[in-house]
């Protein structure tokens, strides 16, 4: 059975709206909890793993394993970097304040990210994602660094990602912290009416992080991903950057 409409005319794959999960910093729970459901589901996504998590250390076959069966391990740094200096930021610790990180260190620790990845799932080609958004080093940016080591790269700035205006190195994402399934499926709908990308970002599912969501809440939206298949794309980052190229989706 096939819906002409979605299927015709859709500019992602074929699709209404592309959809990209998100799960950072490289909780067991994302392990645990989150791989098994999108299994379960036929769903793909793009998991960003700070290379200093303690999953890194104690079940990189788990994540060698969640990367055979199609899901991206994306670089998030090693240390979690983040801007100490920005307001509500009192928790940043000295050795992990990128205020005190110089270009060249910062770049290191990607590239250390990406080496530690690479013996995991033996890809050469990944995403990454800003830790806490920051994008300033020395007083200047840092995407031109990302530019040159990865695909794509996703910030936490909100929105969708309409085509011909996608920035494939500072991605709008939208942010999940005590949301319910219901407020996720109207981003959705949103993402549909507009034929864009919507990125989302998830921490904790079920604990683990306190940007949470509830894990029933968690598993009820991707219930309604997996019924919603004939109108959205849902794919890793890695491969929806690919199409956005591909495609000529990029803002110019
Ligand atoms: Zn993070």
């Amino acid at each position: 059975m096939h819906s002409e409409r979605s299927e015709a005319a859709g500019p992602w794959n074929g699709k209404s709206a592309a959809v990209v999960l998100s799960y950072d910093d490289g909780l067991n729970v994302h392990l645990d909890t989150v791989v098994p459901l999108l299994n379960q589901h036929d769903i793909r996504a793009t998991f960003f793993i700070n290379g200093t998590a303690a999953s890194v250390a104690k079940r990189s076959d788990d994540w060698r394993i969640a990367a055979v069966n199609g899901h991206e391990l994306g670089n998030h740094t090693m240390k979690h970097p983040c801007s100490a200096g920005l307001p509500g930021r009192e928790w940043v610790k000295p050795e992990k304040d990128l205020d005190r990180y110089t270009t060249s260190q910062f770049s290191d620790e990607i590239a250390q990210a990406n080496t530690i990845l690479h013996s995991i799932d033996n890809k050469q080609r990944r995403t990454f994602a800003y830790p806490c958004g920051d994008k300033i080093v020395e007083g200047q940016s840092i995407v031109g660094v990302i530019e040159n080591v990865a695909v794509a790269a996703r910030g936490v700035n909100g929105g969708i990602n309409k085509p011909g205006q996608i920035n494939l190195y500072d991605l709008l994402a939208y942010s999940v912290y005590g949301q319910d399934a219901e407020l996720l499926i109207q981003e959705v709908a949103k993402a549909v009416s507009n034929n864009g990308l919507l990125v989302f970002l998830f921490h904790g599912v079920g604990g683990e992080h306190g940007l949470n969501i509830d894990r029933d809440e968690h598993r009820k939206f991707i219930e309604y991903l997996a019924s919603s298949k004939d109108e959205l794309w849902i794919a890793p980052l890695v491969d929806v950057a690919d199409y956005v190229v591909e495609n000529d989706l990029v803002a110019r």
